[in-house]
Formats: C-alpha cells, sequence, structure tokens
C-alpha cells in the first residue's frame, strides 16, 4: 500500500561538535521518503529550485518513490543550516531559506489521491492543510510540525490538528503548544482536540504512545555508541512508523490494531536510530529489512522484564 508524503526537501548544512558537512540531502520529506521506501511505495509532493542535484532525484527514482508529485521550480532549493550542542540532543537553527517553497502550493496528482497513508511533515500549517483537503479518504494521517510553527502559526496549526488521526511531537514542543508542565497532561489536552494517539518524541531516550483510548506505552530506544548527526530522526520515525502499518491489515472497523501501532512505534524508533549513525541519508542508503529486525529482536530483549517477582525478603 502507497503512502503519501508531503514536506521539505532541502539542502542542510550541519555542523557538530565533531564534524561539519555541507548542502547535504535533507529535509522533513526527504528523510521520510528514503526511510518508508524501505517497506512500500512512497507517493512525494514537494518542491526543489533549479540547483537541486540531479543525483539525488536518481537515488529516490531507483527505489520505489513516485516523484511524479516532485515540482521543481526554476530558483533557490530550500536551505537550512543547524548546529548541535554537545548533547546533540539539542540543536539551534542558524539559518532558513524558504526559496522555492516561498511560492509553493502543493498539488496532489491524481495517481497519488488513492493513498490510505498520509504524512504531513515538516511544512507550513496551510500547506498541509491545502493537503488534507485535496485527501479525503485516508485510512491514517500522521502530523508533524515544529517549535517554529507553534510559535508563529498557532491558530492554523491547531486547525491541522483537529483534523488529524496522529500528532508526533517532541516534549519541548507539548510544553510550548499545550502550556503545561506535565507532559501527561499537555498530552490529555491534545488528545481532546479529537487525535486518536499522540507519539512524545524523546530524542534519543526512546517515544511515548498515548492513545485516546487509554493506551500508554514507552518504546525504548536502541543505545548508540556513537551519534553522528541526528537530523532528520524524527522524520525517520514517521517513515519507520507509517512504513510498518503500509504492510499491514486494519481491523474491520478500518483502524489498526492498538498492537500493531505499537509495532509500528518500535519500528519508528529503529529507523530513527540508524539514521543518526551518519550524516544526512548516509545510512538509510545500504540499509536492509535483516538489519531492522536484528534491531528489533535486540529492543525486544533489552525492554523485557519479568512481570513476577516477590516482597518477600529470603
Ligand atoms: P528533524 O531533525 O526531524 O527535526 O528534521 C530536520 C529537517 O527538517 C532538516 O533536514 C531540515 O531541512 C528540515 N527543516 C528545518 N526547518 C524547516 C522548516 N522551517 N520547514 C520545513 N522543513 C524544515
Amino acid at each position: 500500500m502507497s503512502i503519501l508524503v508531503v514536506g521539505s526537501v532541502a539542502l542542510d548544512t550541519v555542523e557538530t561538535p565533531f564534524a561539519r558537512i555541507e548542502e547535504t540531502l535533507g529535509g522533513a520529506a526527504s528523510y521520510f521518503t528514503t526511510a518508508a521506501s524501505l517497506y512500500s511505495q512512497v507517493n512525494l509532493v514537494a518542491i526543489v529550485g533549479s540547483d537541486f542535484p540531479r543525483k539525488h532525484l536518481d537515488f529516490w527514482r531507483n527505489r520505489p518513490v513516485n516523484l511524479v508529485g516532485l515540482q521543481i521550480k526554476e530558483g533557490r532549493t530550500f536551505r537550512w543550516t543547524a548546529r548541535y550542542h554537545m548533547d546533540m540532543n539539542a540543536r539551534d537553527t542558524l539559518d532558513t531559506q524558504l526559496g522555492v517553497y516561498a511560492g509553493f502550493h502543493p498539488s496532489i496528482p491524481d495517481e497519488y489521491r488513492s493513498s490510505k497513508l498520509l504524512f504531513l511533515a515538516n511544512i507550513q500549517p496551510e500547506l498541509q492543510m491545502e493537503v488534507l483537503e485535496q485527501v479525503a479518504n485516508a485510512r491514517l494521517t500522521v502530523l508533524d510540525t515544529m517549535e517554529l510553527w507553534i510559535m508563529t502559526t498557532r491558530p492554523q496549526l491547531t486547525e491541522v490538528i483537529k483534523r488529524v488521526d496522529v500528532l508526533l511531537m517532541s516534549e519541548e514542543e507539548i510544553r510550548q503548544y499545550t502550556n503545561r508542565a506535565s507532559i501527561v497532561a499537555g498530552v490529555r489536552q491534545l488528545l481532546d482536540m479529537g487525535l486518536q494517539y499522540v507519539v512524545v518524541k524523546q530524542g534519543s531516550y526512546g517515544a511515548l504512545l498515548f492513545g485516546a483510548d487509554g493506551t500508554y506505552f514507552s518504546a525504548p530506544t536502541y543505545p548508540l555508541e556513537e551519534v553522528i548527526d541526528p537530523t532528520g530522526a524524527g522524520d525517520a520515525f514517521a517513515g519507520g512508523f507509517l512504513g510498518y502499518l503500509s504492510n499491514v491489515e486494519p481491523q474491520q472497523d478500518n483502524h489498526y490494531a492498538v498492537d500493531e501501532i505499537k509495532r509500528g512505534v518500535v519500528h519508528g524508533n529503529i529507523i530513527g536510530s540508524f539514521v543518526c549513525e551518519d550524516f544526512s541519508i548516509g545510512r538509510l542508503r545500504t540499509l536492509t529489512m535483516d538489519d531492522v529486525a536484528a534491531r528489533y529482536r535486540s529492543l525486544v530483549e533489552y525492554s523485557h522484564f519479568d512481570p513476577s517477582w516477590s516482597s518477600r525478603r529470603a
């Protein structure tokens, strides 16, 4: 089953305490597309400028990625520059140049409209709404966002949140959006807006899943000895999550079973962990389903504990 994504395709310049890389393939939709195409066909909606290197398009053409919805326009590709702290869960955005995104309006090709899974990757909420209006029959809609939109376009973001099924947010973004110190209280407020699930991204500490039906699940993270570049981990998470679900049959009510949603979150964590092992989408280029399966087994082992115990002293 194909997955539709709209979001940024960018050229990123990233500096960590240990290395720097210039004008590498980045953008939320790029990470998602590369990750999810490990599982199923991805239908990409985005825009790049005439300066966008052909080799990136050729790379996607060699994977199950449909580029019919990728507009190529005279002008400059979106550019983003960031610097990571020693704690690589924290970073500063140094520069954002919208380039051709300034006048962009997503147009969903007819052949994409039957996509049952939709990921609204990081992009202006108005554009995410334009996509929702063109894709009426999605089975599951997943939304990602960032601090910038919480601060600058909150009312528009609110309208999008009310229309989707699953929201991905970092702990910090939940506090910013809900103005609550407690993540649990903040998530409750978000679920009351009509969401089925909220996934709380915790960077190198994993992810929490909260459901409107009372579901709570803490998904472990894979312990990486070395993080090269965490950029795009959230988008790759979404790629693993929706990628996994794209190969799962929904229940009779057209919803996914909670256990499948949990497995999807674990796949998200796994793909997110792989992305951190190299700059850009480097690690995803060679990633195989066997690599994913091995890490899945490790996570089961690392997070399983015996439910039986005794309070009696020996
Ligand atoms: P993440 O690390 O998951 O937050 O995703 C980082 C990616 O988001 C980078 O590759 C950037 O190119 C992209 N990005 C950064 N700022 C924006 C923005 N304002 N709009 C859309 N994409 C952005």
